[in-house]
């Protein structure tokens, strides 16, 4: 592989999941600047911010992605309510969860009552630390173990989001830009992109939910109902989506999204079946955690055959005593080379998740 490859497929770096589709950037027809955002408040359309945009999908629900100037590696929704708002997921430090902030008050100024975290990984929950003393965080039990379990410790976090990882993206990036020999202002966006994440990392202080569930959760802030469900373990062992019934909209987080989910952490084997739980609501509308809006179930199934085929592979491997390396080294996948080109891109990633998924199999023996 080479390394405009690796930087390549990692995208914008940093974008870390679902770099194979990355959005295409939402049509913004009705797009405002933040400077003129007041006006904005109680209209339909996307608002545009220095840092995002924030794309009106009911009313008053707004699916935030980044622009690019600043990495926030993962899409967050901001519900403005009668007298309050509710924000689920706050990226990846708490310079782009600032920017979030920021951005939200383009489109209001009515007080936070409410983060959620959809899962614990940190590219959407380590901009917790921002969010006022008065907003309550709320999260799965799971969720807040595993951020109070020291999370920068952990594979997931060394091998992907670590300052080293970071670093050695960066110096890869470095020596892109110095062989290429066509226009490098792209990249050196980029790099300038990168070099403001890596600073902004030792900032970051991961900081739980002080409200969890283990099920499910309402909240009912004025006349908007949101529903927090955890519909079993997925790509965590603590995934929340958030569901709000009378708009049709849901927000899936890692749980589902136009790309190959990260497995790390995951339970692929149970995770199809948890995806029919998803499968089951009523919803006009699916916002991932990366990636584009998702308008339609099919996205259901193939990530579920995704899962299943991946699972299959891998305990294939494990039936013929195959090491969890050897396993990871003859994953194929060429049935899904745009849908997990993270995966294709990075075999350090498929080792964590192979490695993940021989655990899993080895739980299954034990207790059978
Ligand atoms: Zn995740």
């Amino acid at each position: 592989m080479t390394l405009s490859r690796l930087v390549g497929g990692l995208c914008l770096i940093s974008l870390l999941w679902a770099c194979g589709e990355q959005p295409a950037p939402p049509a913004a027809p009705e797009a405002v600047n933040a400077e003129t955002a007041d006006s904005a408040e109680g209209t339909s359309g996307t608002v545009e911010t220095q840092t995002h945009l924030l794309e009106e999908i009911a009313p008053g629900v707004y699916f935030a992605t980044g622009t690019g100037s600043v990495n926030v590696a993962s899409n967050a929704l901001v519900i403005v309510n009668e007298d309050d708002v509710v924000v689920v997921d706050s990226h990846i430090t708490a310079d782009a969860g600032r920017a979030l902030l920021n951005s939200i008050r383009a489109i209001t100024d009515k007080p936070i009552s409410y983060l959620i975290n959809s899962h614990f990984h940190f590219d959407h929950a380590h901009g917790n630390q921002v969010f006022a003393e008065d907003t309550d965080i709320i999260g799965h039990e799971f969720t807040r173990a595993a951020m109070l379990d020291d999370p920068l410790n952990g594979a997931t976090y060394q091998t992907i989001g670590s300052q080293t990882a970071q670093t050695g993206l960066l110096t890869a990036l470095n020596e892109q830009i110095t062989s290429e020999q066509g226009d490098t202002a792209a990249l050196e966006t980029q790099r300038t992109v990168l070099e403001r994440h890596i600073a902004a990392l030792p900032e970051v202080v991961p900081t739980p939910p002080n409200i969890t569930l283990t099920d499910t959760m309402t909240l009912r802030q004025g006349t908007r109902e949101i529903r927090l469900i955890h519909p079993g373990r997925g790509h965590t062992g603590g995934d929340v989506i958030v569901y709000l019934p009378a708009e049709k909209v849901v927000f899936t987080g890692d749980l589902l999204y136009a790309g190959a989910p990260y497995l790390g952490d995951g339970f692929a084997d149970e995770m199809p079946e948890t995806l029919d739980v998803v499968r089951a609501l009523d919803v006009d509308v699916i916002a991932g955690g990366h990636g584009p809006l998702m308008r339609d179930k099919t996205h259901i199934d193939r990530s579920q055959a995704y899962l299943r085929q991946y699972w299959n592979q891998v305990s294939d491997s494990y039936e013929k005593g195959l090491s969890a390396e050897e396993a990871a080294a003859a994953i194929d996948f060429s049935d899904y080379e745009e849908f997990a080109a993270f995966q294709v891109a990075a075999p350090q990633v498929v080792q964590l998740e192979v490695g993940r998924m021989y655990q899993r199999i080895e739980a299954h023996e034990a207790a059978e």
